[in-house]
């Protein structure tokens, strides 16, 4: 039996003479020799695959098959056309699918993970139609939605008749120039008279959210409008998702995808560069500087530059030094005596005395950095100039406030969503803030708003402020219950929410969190001073957000979304809570370290708003940023300014934002008008604005919602990711449906339907679809009723039936219409395989990783070569 220990050289002659170092290495979880067959079968199914296409491809036609054909001069408008009737489909699964493989071996891992990714998108595409945090859930971008005061006409013909419904005869009177007199064309007396009473009613349920509920018989009957998933419910999907993101082979499959996704760009860009700047050179009038750019992400408090800032507080110690602007240790104090207290002239003051700036000492140090919020490290004049709630009524405040709407207003091209915080401290904090906008007619229509809501539960309650966290939700989220059934009762929240997007959650979430290995306790009986964990903020802010915008949606006003800080450091939970319930996130750089969840916020075309130059400062420097790679794959980043105070040098931060991007990662004009494109996507303001800015078919998605004439993104690439991702989406759920015949146990326990997810099935949220169906038809699809993940939805909402055909195409696709120009860059390494029957779909089964994995693992010890069986 001696030949057959593994250090023993077989019977076999020649095996004789090899040399002890020379002999093949064999464990029980690593044998050469299988491995190496296995490679062979690869190469022997890539070659069999090239043997069996069809004369009629592009390949044998002898055109490149990666570059996309440049059509005539006179073809040029049907190019669109042309992608979206074949060549769209023909590439979406090519490539990525492009062999029938007469052996089952690897199917059936690929399989689960695909079911696996399945059911996430499922379960994301649950929580967030749960909360109406999509396009179509939002009344505000229904056509009948009154924008006051009205934006401004465009200024170029063509648009003017998609301004029709927001011309008030009166509010025309008041119009003013854009970039002067500031909130001069609002007046409170034209919001009124104001919606009326519902009849709906709401509670506090026992677990702390917000239940609404159609009549008091309901509610004592315990029948809410809306079922929001139990704390105990969310933490098992989470866990679900977690459970995804950590397993090893859907780790690996989700890394090879992006590195392909990655490559498949570069490829592109380096074949259709010359015809992307033909593309973008034949558009007038349009450039990177008159693309709209929305900054996705900055903090109110910190929206101005330092110099602006520096000017503001100089002129106000030369105009009005005698004015009383604090209240301190039972004192009045004037701006001269507080200057005079901290040992400061007016001349004295300078950028390095005002030491704002958070470049050079705050990496790592997120306590520094809010120190950094302190004019000249003095807590008195950030509360005399940066807060809305203080003795002068936060006047300064909205003084500069103004000054920074004008500047934007005057650039015409850059609009905020600027983020301003609610701390939950007390219940009056809503109406201070709405009367502060309201009294200061802060409204402009560059600007919208968000509301923050730091994470300082363990504040409130060292300091004596509170018992409990139920306190933080009652104090953040009854104001809004109260004005959403009675307008009336706090008229100037009512008109301040009108511009509000929705909420984020703020906080330094480098801070340990400590794991408590037992059930959270509900939160009243969260009585520690231990802070709750990111995940259960985000779950109060979700329940509870998800019952308000029901009721909301019901009532015919606005809706929010939840867009919190989330992946800037800390843990990757954060990732996988906004990955399940959250509309969009800020930051998100931590995705490099979870390819899985960054491949699904890839496939849900999840908005990150990146903030590379505050990541530098803070926690990630600039070179290693992803930015540049998640854009590459095809992630829907936008560039923010996150705090122009601490970060930026020059007038325009946003413009700066992009400008460094351009300068360090290579950036073409193209790209950089690709980012300002989804920055308006991203963006929370009305469609009505973004049909403006994108052009009249912007909800639709690939080439047919792109206008190259506003967005200055060139068709062809538009058509690339559209098809790419479109490829991705089919490969998942070719794979999904096949596991689904196989097995049925689906991800954490959650059920995923087994039918295909194009298909549409009925759904059982039959209440919604009757709100649903007061909506205008003509921003609303059917398909809104079908219960399919959001992306899908996103295509088939946004009315491009070409999404739907494409993702059919696996079954029924034949390798022979390959021959329209699609962007077939993609015949390269990652191929391989066989058919066996011919026409028949041509689709990839090996991935070469995952082979691997399996062999390590030993269980295809049954079919392995002939030196298998000699061992
Ligand atoms: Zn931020």
């Amino acid at each position: 039996m001696e030949e057959n220990q593994p250090n023993e050289p077989g019977p076999v002659g020649e095996t004789r003479d090899i040399l002890p170092r020379d002999r093949q290495l064999r464990t029980p979880t690593y044998d050469y020799a299988y491995e190496k067959s296995m490679s062979h079968a690869e190469a022997k199914l890539f070659y069999q695959h090239h043997s069996n296409i069809p004369s009629t491809s592009p390949q044998a036609a002898g055109i490149n098959p990666v570059h996309f054909p440049v059509p005539d001069e006179d073809d040029h408008p049907s190019l669109a056309g042309d992608i979206r009737d074949d060549g769209d489909t023909s590439g979406a699964s090519r490539g990525m699918m492009n062999f029938a493989s007469d052996s089952n071996a690897v199917t059936p891992e690929l399989n689960a993970i695909c079911h696996k990714i399945r059911g996430l998108l499922d379960l994301r595409s649950k929580y967030v139609g749960l909360s109406l945090q999509t396009l179509v859930g939002n009344p505000n971008n229904r056509r009948d939605w009154t924008i006051y005061p009205p934006p401004p006409e465009p200024a170029w013909g063509e648009d003017k008749e998609t301004t029709k419904a927001n011309e008030g005869s009166q509010a025309e009177q008041r119009r003013r120039k854009m970039g002067e007199d500031i909130g001069e064309d609002f007046d409170l007396s034209e919001c009124m008279p104001l919606p009326g009473e519902s009849d709906w009613v709401f509670k506090l349920d026992a677990s702390s959210v917000y239940q609404v509920y159609e009549n008091d018989k309901a509610a004592s009957s315990g029948h809410p409008v809306v079922k929001t998933p139990s704390l105990r419910d969310f933490y098992m999907d989470l866990d679900a998702v977690l459970d995804v993101s950590t397993d090893g082979p859907a780790k690996s499959f989700s890394f090879k995808r992006l590195s392909y996704l990655e490559g498949k760009f570069q490829l592109y860009s380096l074949l259709n560069e010359y015809q992307e700047i033909a593309d973008s050179k034949k558009v007038p009038h349009r450039d990177f500087y008159n693309v709209r750019k929305v900054d996705t992400h900055v903090h109110h408090s910190a929206c101005m530059n330092q110099k602006h800032l520096l000017r503001f507080i100089k002129s106000k110690m030369k105009k009005s030094p005698d004015e009383v602007v604090l209240y301190r240790d039972g004192k009045h104090l004037t701006l001269k005596e507080v200057f005079e207290s901290i040992n400061l002239t007016a001349y004295d003051l300078s950028i390095d005395t005002l030491d704002m700036h958070a470049h050079t000492d705050s990496f790592h140090r997120f306590d520094k950095f809010n120190l950094k919020y302190n004019p000249v490290g003095e807590s008195r004049l950030r509360e005399i100039f940066l807060k809305t709630d203080n003795y002068i009524k936060g006047r300064y405040l909205a003084e500069i406030t103004k000054e920074v709407m004008s500047d934007l207003e005057s650039s015409k091209y850059q609009m905020v969503e600027w983020r301003i915080s609610i701390y939950g401290r007390s219940i009056q904090e809503w109406d201070k803030l709405a009367a502060w906008v309201v009294d200061n007619k802060l409204f402009s229509p560059n600007v919208r708003w968000l509301v923050q809501v730091p994470r300082l539960y363990d504040v409130y309650k060292s300091s004596g402020m509170m018992e409990n966290f139920e306190q933080v939700i009652t104090n953040v989220f009854q104001p809004l219950f109260e004005v959403t059934r009675d307008p009336s009762s706090h008229p100037k929240l009512h008109i301040f929410l009108q511009r509000v997007i929705g909420f984020d959650s703020v906080d330094d979430e480098s801070k340990a969190e400590r794991r408590l290995y037992r059930k959270y306790p509900i939160p009243k009986e969260w009585n520690t001073k231990q802070n709750p964990p990111y995940t259960y903020w985000v779950y109060f802010m979700f329940a509870n957000m998800a019952s308000l915008n029901y009721w909301r949606q019901h009532r015919g006003f606005n809706t929010f979304v939840l867009r919190p800080h989330c992946g800037e450091a800390g843990d990757s939970d954060h990732l996988a809570v906004g990955f399940l319930c959250c509309h969009s996130i800020s930051h998100g750089i931590l995705l490099r370290k979870v390819p899985m969840l960054q491949y699904l916020f890839y496939l849900d075309q999840i908005g990150i708003a990146m903030s590379p130059l505050s990541n530098n400062a803070l926690f990630l420097t600039y070179d290693k940023n992803p930015c540049a790679h998640f854009f590459r794959r095809g992630l829907n980043v936008s560039l923010s300014t996150d705090d122009p105070l601490q970060f930026a040098f020059t007038k325009e931060p946003l413009i700066e934002e992009y400008s460094v991007a351009a300068q360090i990662y290579k950036f073409s004009a193209v790209d950089m008008c690709e980012l300002a494109k989804h920055s308006v996507e991203q963006c929370g303001f009305e469609l009505s604005l973004k049909e403006r800015w994108l052009g009249s078919n912007c909800s639709l998605a690939g080439v047919a919602g792109n206008n190259v004439a506003k967005s200055n993104v060139p068709d062809i690439r538009e058509a690339f990711r559209h098809e790419t991702l479109v490829g991705e989406l089919a490969l998942i759920e070719r794979y999904s449906a096949q596991a689904a015949g196989d097995e049925v146990t689906a991800v954490g326990g959650y059920e995923s339907p087994i039918p295909s997810i194009l298909k549409p099935s009925p759904d059982s949220r039959t209440s919604r679809e009757k709100s649903n169906r007061s909506m205008d038809s003509s921003t609303q699809s059917d398909t809104n009723e079908f219960k399919v993940p959001s992306v899908l939805t996103h295509l088939i909402s946004r009315g491009e039936p070409d999404g739907l055909d494409s993702l059919d195409l696996p079954q029924s696709h034949t390798s022979a219409s390959n021959d329209s120009g699609g962007f077939v860059c993609d015949n390269g390494p990652n191929t391989g395989g066989a058919t066996t029957r011919p026409g028949a779909l041509l689709e990839q089964k090996i991935f070469p990783g995952i082979v691997h994995e399996r062999a390590q693992r030993g269980n295809v010890l049954g079919r392995g070569g002939p030196d298998q069986e000699e061992g």
